[in-house]
Parts: C-alpha cells; structure tokens; sequence
C-alpha cells in the first residue's frame, strides 16, 4: 500500500534523490516517454545522475522526443543501484518489465494517473483526474517552481496530446488546455509534434489493409473488434491507432483489438463510449481508464476473444 503524497512533497522527495532511475511502461506512448524525459532532463539539470530505463522496443516516430537517445534498455545481466525507482505512468509493477527486478532501490516512487492504479509504490502521487501524466509533471514544475525549457515543454506537450486524442477524448478538461497552451509559450509547435505522432510507416498501412477484412459486429453492432492474427502479427510495426477504426463507427459503444503476439498470448485494447473498460481489464489483470483500457490474455486469440467478449456482452 502507497502512502500518497503531495505534490510539493513528490517535488521534494525527487530532489533528496541523487541516483535516480526513471522507468516507462511497456508498450511505451507518448505519455510515459514525454512525462519520463522531459523530467529527466530537469533532474539532470540538477545536476542528478539520471537513468531512464523502457523495457521494450520505442516506435521509430519517437524519435523527435529531446533525448530520446538516451533511453536505456534493463539488461537482465546488471542490477544497477539506484537511491530512487520513480514509475512514470504505469499502473502496476508489472507494466514495467524488467526494471522491476534490475533495480536495486532505496525508495520506489509512482507517478501516474490510471484510475486502476495497484498502490504498489512506497509513495505515490496519483491524479486519476489528470487526461494524462504530463499534466501531472506541469502540475508538479507549476508547484515547485521548477524551470521549463522547450525541450521539456516538447516532451510534456507530447505526453498530453497523446493521452487525450488530441484534445478530443472526455478527459480533455479546462486544465489540460491551459497546460498545452503553457507548453505553446515554450515555443512548442503543435503542428510538428502532430506531424511526428500521425506519421505511419507504409509497415504499419499495408498490415492496416490486411487486418480490416477482420472486422466483425457482435451485439447488434454495440461491440466490433479487429483481430490480427499470430501469422500476421509483426512486432516491428505500430499499431496502436488500429483500434481507431471499429472505434469510430456509427453504433459502436466498445471497440476492441486483438493482437496474437504470440500463439497462446494475445494483448487486447479496448476502448468505449460510456461504460468502464477498465474493470473489465482489471478482471484480466490488466488495467487502464474508463474508456480506455489493456490487457494480456493468456490464450490463443480465438479463446480470449472468446472469454472477454463474454465479460463484455455483460456490461451492455
Ligand atoms: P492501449 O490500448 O492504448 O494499449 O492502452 C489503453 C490504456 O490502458 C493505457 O492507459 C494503458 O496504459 C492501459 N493498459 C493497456 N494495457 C495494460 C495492461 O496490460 N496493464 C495495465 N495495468 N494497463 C494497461
Ligand atoms: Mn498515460
């Protein structure tokens, strides 16, 4: 169980740290990238040792986050020592791969702001408010006075763009706004962070062809799902924005994509209209928001296609 804390004393407890290991979530976004790098640059600026560690392999479109170059992959040959673990946007101790076991921490720090946050930090500073966590880390520089330069606002800008759909999606609230509109004042241009974001590689289009034809409807067209089967599956090409597609259809209230990543492991995405996505990820050890949510199914794909169908058909 986390002991919560503020944001001054999240602030504080950053700077008592001299060796500090950042760490994403896997299957990084723009949020966990942004919200890492853009307060690692800070730490540094204070002349902390800073590691930022990502367990898993970064879309070539990050490439235009500032130091991006810098972001390490744990090696489960070395532990490093570390006076802080702070988990940037992950909700369990899970999401983080082998950062959990190749650390070796005083103090473990969560900063997040996933509703199905598992408190599995010491201290955690969660705003399930928040449309993403680099509105937590504008909140949190805003608080402690603390600097912003238009590499950070970069990072920061990207982070919140991506977590709210371009300020489109119900978390987008009256604070997000303003937030961006201060990262603008950095000298941010939001047309070339867009222009990075929607970029596709012809990869990531021609499977996009390949996996429309799995189109399906269940429950008088309230559900729809895509699958992309095991054979198709490349781990190389992004496809996070696949799940857009049954997504945005007239009478669909959840959208679903199942990924076979492996013949008996098939990651899911689901995204809603109105009901709790979350829990129902929850229900498979995943976790998320409440119209967007994650999971990992154990099974081949038609059998967890299968059971969490089932638990979704109960909700509507
Ligand atoms: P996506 O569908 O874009 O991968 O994820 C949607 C949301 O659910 C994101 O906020 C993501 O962090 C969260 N999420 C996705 N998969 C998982 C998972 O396996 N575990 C947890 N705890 N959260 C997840
Ligand atoms: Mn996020």
């Amino acid at each position: 169980m986390s002991k919560n804390l503020s944001l001054q004393e999240t602030g504080e407890l950053l700077l008592q740290a001299e060796k500090i290991v950042l760490c994403t979530h896997v299957s990084p976004d723009g949020d966990t990238l942004g919200s890492a790098l853009g307060l690692a640059r800070f730490l540094r600026q204070q002349g902390k040792e800073v590691t930022v560690y990502c367990d898993d392999q970064i879309n070539a479109g990050f490439g235009f986050l500032p130091e991006i170059e810098l972001v390490q992959r744990p090696s489960a040959d070395v532990i490093v020592e570390a006076d802080m673990l702070a988990v940037i946007d992950a909700s369990s101790f899970d999401r983080i791969g082998l950062a959990a076991t190749q650390v070796r921490y005083k103090t473990l720090l969560n900063i997040d702001h996933h509703i199905s946050n598992t408190r599995f930090a010491d201290y955690l500073y969660l705003d399930a408010e928040a449309a993403a966590t680099g509105e937590v880390m504008c909140d949190l520089f805003v608080a402690m006075g603390w600097p912003l330069d238009y590499e950070m606002a970069v990072c920061f800008y990207t982070a919140i763009t991506t977590d709210c759909g371009s300020f489109r999606y119900a978390n987008t609230t009256p604070k997000t706004m303003r937030q961006a509109a201060m990262l603008l004042e950095y000298g941010v241009q939001s047309n070339e962070i867009s222009d990075c974001l929607d970029m596709r590689s012809r990869s990531t289009v021609e499977l996009l062809g390949k996996v429309l034809p799995s189109l399906t409807f269940e429950r008088d067209g309230r559900i729809a799902y895509l699958t992309i089967t095991n054979d198709l599956y490349d781990k190389s090409t992004n496809t996070d924005s696949f799940v857009s597609y049954p997504r945005y259809i007239e009478g669909v209230e959840i959208a679903v994509m199942f990924k076979a990543v492996e013949p008996e492991v098939t990651r899911v995405s689901m995204r809603s209209q109105s009901v709790d996505v979350a829990q129902v990820a929850v229900r498979f050890g995943g976790g998320g928001h409440l119209r967007a949510a994650g999971c990992t199914i154990y099974a081949p794909v038609e059998e967890a296609r299968r059971q969490l169908l089932a638990e979704l058909s109960k909700l509507i």
